[in-house]
């Protein structure tokens, strides 16, 4: 019988994403796979000169022109679903269109591996379970393999979150490219055993980047950076969309126009609270009946958890017809998203933990009234009362919905504050410069 992590594996290009760059590796232990890489398309800067301010669009061009072409290569761990993909879709194109030789690469991993990771990132964000001894070797074991294969000529790689984190200690070769831990999670109180396993791996990074200072983990582990995430302004999902065509796409999953829609797009995540939506949009029904309830949620590639939480929320909604629960599987996409989010007369992201919330810079983007759980990166755009609310249970979260049914207006003009604190703070090209400001000290140091 082979020692675990021995068998020679082929895995080959599944993905329609993947592009014909893609690499096979051999690590030591003589095992062949290949690193997806991802195409990432087309995007041009010079196509947010009238979203973003001038000054931003001349700082970009300038630390561009004195990086040449840097090659970068971001590491995580899907292509589909959650924030960072969603990311790193826009970030990567637009590095390359500003000069730089960028690279996103998809780390392997099946079920065993990423069944660790996800309780590592659970306990990240507090779950008092560990990861236990077998586990770690499982975790180990893939960052091994996955390390094989990344053997190009990077002056900077980022690796983003825990799932690849042990692939720089297990790289040779890129000795004199300088290293980033991305973390999109919010280590603010994390379960101090999976904090302690991964903290010798941090500290061979030459710098950590994290959304904000309450984040970064008590003890020094490596150079800690402030960058909050941003959504791209001008993918599907994000673009303006008339509400002709919101309505039609929206009617289109048999939801009826003409009633309120409450909305959570969200992965199915206990996290999330999508139980706790359904509690709260159970008591707006009791006011104005008729409330729709739709929750949008795409199962990613890493999140094995994610069927389970969805049948359970499947389960709680007990076949009330104005609950739509609606996922990628039922071909809910970017532009479907957009729809969505424009069309809903709140929008709602009840999470308990959460690393900073895209969906809710999204629907501030596109002026909707918006509630939010008060934790994580969620405060950071909405100001209670001010761009939007924050909630503690589902009592409130149902008290604020039925505010903003009954004063669509006052709620409106809220949300549109909320539109410029998200133009000026939260969209891609802000993102880009902090990347690029990074780079350039890193260069320096
Ligand atoms: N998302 C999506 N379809 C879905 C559910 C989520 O496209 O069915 C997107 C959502 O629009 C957002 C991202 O996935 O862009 C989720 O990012 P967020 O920061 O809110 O949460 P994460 O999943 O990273 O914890």
């Amino acid at each position: 019988m082979r020692a675990p992590g021995t068998a020679p594996v082929r895995i080959l290009a599944t993905s329609g994403q993947e592009s014909s760059g893609s690499r096979t590796a051999r690590t030591r232990e003589g095992v062949t796979f290949v690193l997806r890489q991802i195409n990432v398309g087309v995007k041009s800067l010079a196509d947010y000169h009238s979203i973003i301010a001038r000054d931003l669009m001349t700082e970009i061009r300038e630390l561009a022109h004195d990086l040449g072409d840097l090659r970068v290569c971001h590491v995580n761990a899907t292509s589909f679903g959650g924030g960072v993909a969603e990311i790193l879709y826009s970030l990567v194109p637009l590095m390359n269109d500003i000069g730089l030789h960028a690279d996103w690469r998809v780390m392997f991993g099946r079920e065993e591996f990423f069944n660790v990771t996800k309780a590592m990132h659970n306990a990240l964000q507090g779950s008092p379970r560990i990861i236990t001894a077998e586990e770690q070797r499982t975790f180990e074991r893939y960052n091994l393999v996955n390390a094989g294969g990344l053997d190009g000529d990077y002056d900077v790689v980022i690796i983003h979150d825990p799932q690849p984190i042990g692939i720089r200690g297990n790289t040779s070769g890129l000795d004199s490219a300088k290293w980033i831990w991305r973390c999109h999670i919010d280590l603010s109180d994390p379960n101090p055993q999976v904090l302690e396993y991964l903290r010798p791996m941090i500290a061979g990074y030459d710098a950590t980047v994290f959304h904000m200072p309450q984040y970064v983990p008590h003890g020094t582990i490596a150079p800690a950076v402030i960058i909050p995430p941003a959504i791209d302004p001008l993918t599907p999902k994000n673009m303006a969309l008339s509400t002709e065509d919101a309505e039609y796409i929206v009617h289109q999953f048999g939801l009826d126009i003409e009633r309120p829609l409450l909305l959570q797009v969200s992965r199915f995540d206990p996290w999330k609270d999508p139980l706790g939506v359904i509690d709260a949009y159970r008591i707006v029904a009791e006011q104005v009946p008729g409330v729709q309830l739709a929750l949008v949620g795409s199962m990613a590639t890493d999140d094995p958890e994610g069927w389970e939480f969805y049948n359970r929320t499947v389960d709680y909604a007990d076949g009330d017809p104005n609950i739509y629960i609606l996922s990628n599987l039922n071909n809910v996409g970017g532009i479907e998203v957009n729809a969505f989010q424009t069309q809903a007369n709140a929008v709602i992201q009840k999470s308990i933990r959460e690393g900073f919330g895209l969906t809710v810079t999204e629907s501030l983007w596109k002026a909707r009234p918006t509630i939010g759980g008060n934790t994580g990166g969620i405060p950071l755009q909405i100001t209670d009362g001010s761009t939007g609310y924050l909630v503690d249970s589902p009592a409130e979260c149902a008290e604020r919905a039925l505010e903003i049914l009954r004063a669509p207006d006052a709620a409106r003009a809220m949300a549109r504050r909320g539109k410029e604190h998200v133009r000026a703070e939260f969209l891609t090209p802000r993102l880009l410069r902090d990347w690029l400001r990074l780079f350039t000290h890193l260069r320096q140091a």
